[in-house]
């Protein structure tokens, strides 16, 4: 067994150690690998194991494919009806809410995700459950008017099958339910590949899943470090008929070309490289609200970040002065504090990769302002919250999506401008912009290259609105009713020969 981490012993141990599993859930079995093989959880707020679990391989990532494929041909499963799935989301959805605190602090053990935000977390991952559990309702098809006597058009929607769910570290919960809230109420089933990184929160929400009776082999959890050749599996095997994952764009560009050979239904939520405009039209403190929120959250470490502020000349000074006073007050620490606000940087991959852009900008004659180091007094994966200004087109800081808990700020002179700059990557996933301008706000939430737009808002994802990117940050929308659409096949039934007269 694991030595489990002190957060995890100090309140409502017997619930959390339900929780906390070391096995993985593969056909309604929680099993291990079949060469027993395990890897390490660790702590970033201080490197602490908390648990270990399978190292999986290919064998048992097909066992799990197999399970998923039975599943989906069970009576069990395909006799449901949409009110029998969606009461069964209905009831995860009600056991993951009973279970916030021990969810949320498994995710803060794991991630280093504050344990306020990772309550958070829990809350907005769930409402997919139950934004899902509704829509499975409403799956509608059509009855099209025929151009033909004698013939009736008939489109319905039906489950793709099995699909393959792929997620990442920065949001544990929230990137498997709304992937599999919307598989399961479409009729599909899942294979569940969690990041390395935070494998534990998977298991604890897939074991609430099967605590609410959703059938064996319905939802599979694989837990693995070695993810590549389980990617290629699920882009070769036949049975696969769906991917969905949220990632780096690198491996979300791989699994596109490998699932081609499948001519697989692909769902891409990839990088993004956000703007957040000020103009001087704006109120420049919700914007520096909206700043904070966007930037800060998750320690800067979510897809939608802004990633490069242009603040026009008018209110330069104020938003940068006024910024600069609330990053200063910032509280950083082990997220399990209830007061921290920051905490560390997932791994020494990505504080590598934030220090690495952070030297490049001052390299390249940038002025950092405040922060600009790791604070190792605090442990090895904390880095100081950052503004660097007069950031030029050519650092990393401007060009690449940064991942950690750093402000860029570029100035500019008009709209045009910043409209240009904004768009000038290849990403498209979020964009902010604060103006009070009505004119100014239709015009430029139409000319941003994005999928998704925040006016005067600094956080926009919701179970109800569509998430996904344009350009290079994907394919396919997740939450809203749009995101059924990965998971159903469109079906028409040509009704011939009928007799009318
Ligand atoms: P990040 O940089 O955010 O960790 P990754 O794209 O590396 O993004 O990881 C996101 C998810 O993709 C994780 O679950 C990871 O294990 C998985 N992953 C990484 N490489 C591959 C790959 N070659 N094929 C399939 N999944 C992968």
């Amino acid at each position: 067994m694991f030595r489990r981490l002190s957060v995890l012993r100090v309140s409502k141990m017997r619930s959390i150690s339900t929780l906390l599993q070391s096995k993985a859930l593969v056909n309604g079995s929680w099993i291990e690998a079949s060469n027993k093989d395990t890897f390490a959880v660790c702590n970033p707020a201080n490197g602490e194991v908390i648990g270990k679990v399978p190292n999986m391989g290919v064998e048992d990532a097909q066992l799990a494919i197999n399970a998923a494929k039975q599943a989906y041909e069970s009576k069990e499963w395909r006799s449901l009806t949409a009110k029998d799935r969606s009461n069964l989301l209905k009831k995860w959805h009600k056991l993951i809410e009973a279970n916030t605190q021990e969810i949320a602090e498994i995710m803060t053990a794991e991630s280093g995700k504050p344990i306020n935000e990772s309550k958070g977390e829990v809350l907005y991952g769930n409402a997919f459950v139950e934004w899902f559990a509704e829509e499975a309702r409403r799956i509608y098809g059509e009855v099209v008017p025929s151009g033909t006597a004698n013939r009736e058009v008939i489109v319905m929607k039906q489950p793709i099958g099995v699909a393959a769910l792929i997620t990442p570290w920065n949001f544990p919960l929230a990137m498997i339910t709304r992937k599999a809230g919307a598989a399961l109420a479409a009729g599909c089933t899942v294979v569940v590949k969690p990041s390395e990184d935070t494998p534990l929160t998977a298991l604890a929400v897939a074991k609430l899943a099967e605590d609410a009776g959703i059938p064996k082999g319905v939802i599979n959890v694989i837990t693995t470090n070695k993810a590549a050749p389980i990617g290629a599996l699920f882009c070769q095997s036949p049975d696969v008929r769906g991917i969905s994952f949220t990632g780096s764009t690198q491996v979300g560009k791989l699994l596109f070309r490998d699932s081609a050979q499948g001519i697989k239904r692909v769902c891409l939520e990839l990088g993004g490289n956000a703007p957040f405009i000020v103009f001087d039209s704006a109120n420049v403190e919700k914007a520096v609200d909206g700043a904070m929120a966007s930037k800060f959250r998750n320690c800067g470490q979510t897809c939608v970040s802004a990633n490069r502020f242009f603040v026009q000349e008018g209110v330069y000074d104020k938003f940068v002065t006024q910024l600069k006073q609330r990053v200063e007050a910032l509280k950083i620490g082990d997220g399990k504090s209830c007061d921290v606000q920051i905490g560390p940087l997932i791994n020494q991959m990505q504080f590598d990769k934030v220090s690495g852009f952070v030297e490049d900008a001052r390299s390249k004659k940038a002025n950092i302002i405040v922060g600009g180091k790791g604070l190792s007094d605090l442990g090895s994966l904390f880095y100081a919250p950052t503004i660097v200004t007069d950031v030029p087109a050519t650092a990393q800081l401007y060009t690449e999506e940064v991942f950690g808990p750093v402000v860029s700020i570029i100035k500019f002179k008009d709209e045009a401008e910043a409209v240009h700059k904004a768009n000038d990557t290849q990403r498209g996933l979020a964009g902010y912009f604060y103006s009070e301008n009505l004119q100014q706000v239709f015009r430029v939430a139409k000319r941003l290259e994005v999928g998704m737009v925040g006016v005067n808002e600094g956080i926009i994802s919701a179970p109800e609105a569509p998430f996904g990117g344009v350009k290079e940050s994907g394919v396919g929308r997740e939450g809203s009713h749009h995101g059924i659409d990965d998971y159903v096949d469109i079906k028409y039934i040509c009704m011939g020969n009928l007799k009318y007269d």
